[in-house]
């Protein structure tokens, strides 16, 4: 019997039902995708896929596609920008989340993105160190940090952030000597235009070099949509992968 539907007090409910439905499959679908590929990345490089973290950047995506993630076992979320992480945790309290802050730091922002990131991989310079750590120590939380490290090529325009070589131990000791942060590794975003791996390979040196000086410092955080593959093969432990969840991001307003 479907008599009487039309018209019927929940019919715009069941349609906005029906659009969330779809959305969870979609996510469904590609989430067992992106988790498949990076089953497959860690067996051929002999790695154990329990030493690697799907952190999902939901940057630009609204809460109700974080829900459905979660409901699906996402627990670790990027953003990159300050206000939406604020708006986002705030909004989704209730629920279990590790959140990532993968955007330059300013470091006028830096005690806000203390207050509302469990892990921030973008930490560029000894000032955003030492501004994240008296913010954490404001809000009384200990955070864990990664120094981001520029893999642009020598000469390269078009940077796409992060220390220079001859800056990373500087940044390590300034986020190793915090009380309230914690140095757990390296990030790097490699860069456009070229064959990831060896600019990879550059970061997994980096990070061998730092984890002899700061033994608790593994943590590599690389990898993206279109190559965490090469990043899994030199031993990423964090990817950070939007688009292949999510889709294209719209626009930004
Ligand atoms: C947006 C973003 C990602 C995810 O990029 P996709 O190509 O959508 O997977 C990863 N890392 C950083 C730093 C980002 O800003």
């Amino acid at each position: 019997m479907v008599t009487g539907r039309e018209g019927s007090p929940d019919s715009s409910s069941s349609a906005a039902a029906s659009v969330t439905d779809g959305r969870r499959a979609e996510l469904s679908g590609r989430l067992t995708d992106v988790r498949d590929r990076i089953h497959r990345a860690c067996s051929a490089a002999g790695r154990n896929i329990d030493d690697v973290t799907l952190v999902v950047v939901t940057k630009t995506w609204p809460v109700a596609d974080l829900r459905l993630l979660r409901a699906l076992g996402v627990q670790d979320f990027g953003e990159n920008r300050l206000q939406e992480l604020q708006e986002k945790s705030v909004e989704l309290a209730d629920l279990d989340i590790r959140w990532h802050f993968v955007g330059q730091v300013q470091s006028n922002k830096a005690a806000k993105v203390a207050r509302y990131a469990d892990m921030v991989h973008s930490v560029d310079s000894d000032r955003v160190a030492l501004k994240l750590d008296a913010g954490a120590h404001r809000f009384e939380r200990e955070i864990d940090c990664l120094v981001q490290v520029s893999l642009d090529s020598e000469g390269a325009g078009g940077g796409r952030g992060g220390v220079r070589l001859d800056g990373i131990d500087s940044v390590a000791n300034a986020l190793a000597g915090g009380r309230w942060v914690r140095l757990r590794g390296v990030m790097g975003v490699a860069p456009l235009g070229e064959d990831p791996s060896p600019a990879y390979a550059r970061l997994r040196e980096i990070s061998r070099r730092l984890v002899s000086s700061h033994p608790s410092a593994s943590c590599v955080s690389a990898g993206m949509s279109d190559d965490f593959e090469a990043a899994l093969a030199a031993g990423a432990t964090h990817v950070r992968v939007g688009s292949a969840v999510l889709g294209a991001r719209p626009p930004l307003g």
